[in-house]
């Protein structure tokens, strides 16, 4: 699949072996996520432009403002006036931007799909990512979120969680690795399977909030610790320094 890299990965075996148990040993340890958490696909797709720098809470009170307003519709949106809409998506922050995103994207919908979500998901992936990333304001991972959450098509979603995880692992040499790279090396090297692709992210999401965090790790607790090479580096390092 083109992923826009420039870059040919040869499937790389121990890569894939290393993937699997990863996915296994988190999927086992957290139990399965079911996202994406939206009622409707249009209201993930909103979810999804709305998380943009937010938490999910801040996410979840602005999804439920629009519900109260009764207007989380294309047309509801779209006939809402910019200051109102605003004002009921201002828990996520930016609200004026993400209120003209959200605008726009409909226009968008009703424009070139007759504000049918599911003729855009009928689009094969390549097609489908164009489209997405065409449109201001939606990035590759938002692009690839509404693919895999919303069109229900396998694509892998990265994120700086997945790049923190996969650096600490020592399965990438940096965490300034590109999207599009790390998501080629990923895709390379794993089945391409919708329901697989959505719980690894989601569980990848889950271990880094939880516990493999940016400072004060807790690595005993963690199921990957046998696989980890910033485990194995920071106890023999803590072991040397103890019997010196
Ligand atoms: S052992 Fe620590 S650093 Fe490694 S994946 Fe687990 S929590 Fe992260």
């Amino acid at each position: 699949m083109n992923t826009n890299s420039s870059s040919f990965q040869p499937k790389d075996v121990d890569l894939s072996r290393k993937l699997c148990e990863i996915f296994q040993k988190l999927h086992e340890f957290w139990g399965p996520q079911n996202w994406w958490p939206a009622e409707t696909k249009f209201e993930m797709v909103v979810g999804a432009i709305l998380t943009q720098n937010t938490s999910w809470s801040s996410v979840e009170k602005a999804i439920s403002n629009l519900k109260k307003a009764n207007i989380l519709s294309i047309e509801g949106i779209l006939q809402t006036p910019d200051q109102i809409l605003a004002q009921l998506i201002r828990p996520t922050g930016y609200y004026n931007q993400k209120a003209k995103r959200l605008k726009d994207f409909c226009s968008f919908l009703k424009n070139e799909f007759n504000s049918d979500l599911q003729k855009l998901f009928s689009l094969e992936i390549p097609e489908l990512r164009e489209k997405l990333l065409s449109q201001k304001g939606i990035g590759y991972e938002t692009a690839d979120s509404i693919i895999l959450y919303g069109a229900e098509k396998p694509i892998f979603v990265v994120d700086a969680y997945t790049k923190r995880l996969f650096f600490r692992l020592g399965l990438i040499q940096s965490e300034t690795i590109s999207y599009n790279d790390l998501q080629m090396l990923i895709m390379t090297n794993i089945k391409h399977d919708t329901y697989l692709f959505n719980e690894f992210h989601a569980l990848i999401v889950k271990h880094c909030k939880q516990l493999c965090v940016k400072k004060n790790t807790k690595c005993n607790m963690c199921c990957l610790k046998h696989l980890c090479a910033y485990y194995v580096q920071n106890t023999f390092t803590d072991n040397k320094n103890g019997t010196e």
